[in-house]
């Protein structure tokens, strides 16, 4: 090996980590990604019973589908939610560094858990196009991407969907939405997203995708205002559902 392909080498290893990220174990040849088998295997996916609704896990022994406490009192645009795994541990933490670190190689694994369960949940038969839950120019700018708009090209990409970015955009810089109860984010949420065209939403089926579905209101306004637009149904769908 000449010094090149050495420095080539070390300048690989520093962005793409040979431990796991999370107990830096040395990863083996089989396990793709930057986590190890036994960090993966902590992973809680939501497994029914889950709310039809918005996907909250229920702790019990419910055989018939059923709607929570949570969304008893709420209508949400959306026909329903779906979300890949409880947001805690090693997912909540992977979407954390995703986001704001820009650790891009975490990326194949949040795409990894959306997609199976989106496949396990969703019909694509009956699905359209995929939409991203947009960011408002400027924190795009700072972040450098949009975290919807790339778990939305691998779903694509898996499901063979059309994704349709920069149709639904955000007009109005929220604050961010953490310390918020549900209303709050209402509040916040209201008038903050909006349609360029007219008519490209008309009769479509809709996935609308996020990373985490905390109370459900970012999804929920995204898909009023999809809904409003003409659209025929709105699934949300998220890799982590915070509870
Ligand atoms: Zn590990
Ligand atoms: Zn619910």
């Amino acid at each position: 090996m000449n010094a090149v392909q050495q420095w080539v080498e070390r300048a690989i290893g520093l962005v793409y980590p040979r431990n796991c990220l999370f107990c830096s174990t040395a990863l083996v040849e089989q396990e793709r990604g930057v986590i190890c088998a036994a960090c993966l295997s902590t992973v809680r996916r939501i497994e029914p019973p889950f709310c039809q609704q918005c996907a909250s896990p229920f702790a019990g022994a419910v055989t018939e589908s059923f709607v929570c406490g949570y969304c008893q009192n709420l209508r949400f645009a959306f026909a329903r939610a779906v979300c890949g795994c409880r947001a805690e541990g090693i997912v909540r933490e992977s979407i954390h560094r995703f986001k704001y670190n820009r650790e891009m190689y975490l990326g194949p694994h949040l795409a990894e858990w959306l997609i199976e369960a989106a496949r396990q949940w969703i019909d694509w038969q009956t699905v359209d196009v995929i939409v991203p839950v947009p960011l408002y120019p400027r924190k795009k700018r700072e972040r450098e991407f949009n975290q919807s708009e790339y778990l939305s090209t691998s779903l694509g990409k898996h499901f063979d969907r059309p994704v349709l970015a920069g149709q639904l955009h955000r007009v109005k810089d929220t604050i961010t939405q953490t310390a918020l109860d549900a209303e709050q984010r209402d509040r916040n949420l209201r008038k903050a997203f909006a349609v360029r065209r007219a008519g490209v939403f008309t009769g479509k089926r809709l996935v609308l995708v996020d990373d985490v579905f905390t109370t459900g209101a970012t999804l929920n306004s995204c898909a009023k205002v999809l809904r409003r637009a003409g659209a025929y149904s709105v699934i949300a769908l998220a890799v982590a559902r915070g509870t």
